[in-house]
């Protein structure tokens, strides 16, 4: 098969590094990609925001099956034209799409299908969610409705900073993302990222991961795209999957369905495991990123027929095996980062790192310049192992760090904390 992947980040050169290994992939292309892609993947210049442009790639390059790495394509209905061209996509269309690009759909979704969820409101303007918010008392969560590049969500302590994000995105702060808002109940618990992989009708369990938000270690500072992870969750027990699966995941692929806009692709349900059993905290309607880089270590089936047979609904007798070690990846960024950062600083040293035992390197935002990798963005590496413990993967992966020479990067150095304090105690 002729393969063409979406995207430019780590989770797109995880997902590279998967296909280029299957033996059905013949050639694989990807839009736009980084330097590390490219060992993978041959780069396409593409605006992928330009779907008539993709479609000619296509026609050109006898492409037989698209894969969609991030959201925003996907909700600008990339499927819907790519699939009306009679191309074969992975991923779902712009209605079933809407489990990501509006928060007030999906909690709509939940409501009417008794899916455990914070409870909440959906509100137009400024006036009754202030009033609403004062009613419930802090800590309170408000929600922009739309896409928002991870910034759509403030955990409100006090009643006065969910009164002034309210204002902020009903003032325009978040631009049309911010034009209906969600305020929600605060859920107290432990967070966990789900996979499942959906065909419309059937789901299979893709495993579960839990990230590090905080740009600090011991997971202070300001929230960030994310900057470590490991799979599998410790508190994803074999129950608690289940659970999910059963509460959360099937009903939603029921009401989908139901409503004309049966949901393909990768269903990631953003989690709270609470004192009562799983509640959906959000839905993406794409891999994680970084999360994706530890599953797809930990992934010893071919992804491509996985994610074929998740575009052709034949999910039903279909099985994959994983490797029973744990995965870590730490996330090394850009000085600077959630903030203002330079770009094209040189980084030396992959080599030799990606040669440790169990270490593979994904890149997030990296080019060639001049026959040297150079940092292109916020988030720049996903340095990533395999372990038989987290503690493992973990010692593994920031072994592999030591060896970068890159004096404008920095990284977390307590990725995994909780699972290895949890390992200790054991
Ligand atoms: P989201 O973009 O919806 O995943 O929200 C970003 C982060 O905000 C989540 O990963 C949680 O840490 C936090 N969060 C969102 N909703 C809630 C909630 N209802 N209760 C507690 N924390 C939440």
């Amino acid at each position: 098969m002729n393969i063409l992947l979406l995207g430019a980040g780590g989770r797109e050169h995880a997902l590279a590094w998967k296909m280029a290994a299957s033996p059905l992939t013949d050639r694989l292309y990807c839009a736009p990609g980084n330097a590390g892609i490219a060992h993978e993947a041959e780069l396409v210049a593409l605006d992928i925001a330009d779907h008539a442009a993709v479609i000619a790639f296509c026609e050109a390059k006898a492409v037989d099956f698209v894969v969609v790495g991030l959201e925003a394509p996907l909700c600008a209905g990339i499927v819907d034209d790519l699939e009306g061209a009679r191309f074969k996509t992975f991923g779902p269309s712009k209605s079933a799409a809407r489990l990501e690009g509006s928060k007030g759909f999906t909690k709509d979704l939940c409501r009417a299908n008794n899916i455990p969820t914070a409870a909440y409101e959906r509100f137009s303007a400024a006036g009754p969610a202030r009033d609403y918010a004062r009613k419930q008392g802090a800590p309170i969560v408000i929600k922009a409705d739309g896409l928002a590049a991870g910034k759509g969500v403030v955990v409100a302590q006090s009643l006065a900073e969910a009164e002034a994000a309210i204002d902020m995105m009903f003032g325009g702060g978040l631009g049309a993302a911010g034009a209906e808002v969600v305020v929600e109940e605060f859920l107290a618990g432990e967070e966990a990222s789900f996979f499942a992989l959906c065909d419309g009708e059937t789901a299979i369990p893709l495993g579960s991961a839990q990230d590090h938000k905080r740009v600090g270690d011991g997971d202070t500072g300001p929230n960030t795209g994310g900057m470590g992870a490991y799979s599998p969750a410790p508190v994803m027990t074999e129950e608690m999957t289940a659970r999910t699966m059963d509460e959360i995941v099937r009903p939603t692929l029921r009401a989908m369905k139901q409503m004309g806009a049966p949901y393909k692709g990768v269903l990631f349900a953003g989690l709270m495991i609470t004192a009562a059993g799983p509640k959906l905290i959000e839905f993406n309607v794409r891999f994680g990123d970084p999360e994706t880089q530890v599953l797809m270590l930990r992934l010893m089936s071919d992804l491509v027929p996985a994610l074929v047979a998740s575009r052709d609904g034949q999910l039903k007798n279909f099985d994959l095996r994983w490797y029973p070690e744990a995965a870590l990846t730490v996330v090394m960024a850009t000085k600077g980062y959630p903030g203002d950062y330079g770009k094209g600083s040189v980084i030396e040293g992959l080599d030799a790192a990606a040669q440790v035992e169990g270490v593979e390197i994904f890149h997030a935002g990296t080019k060639v310049d001049g026959g040297r990798i150079v940092a292109n963005g916020g988030r720049v590496l996903n340095v990533s192992a395999l372990g038989k413990t987290v503690g493992e993967a973990q010692a593994r992966a920031y072994r592999a760090v030591d060896l970068i020479r890159w004096p404008q990067g920095f990284c977390r150095r307590d990725i995994g904390w909780q699972a290895v304090k949890r390992e200790r105690g054991a």
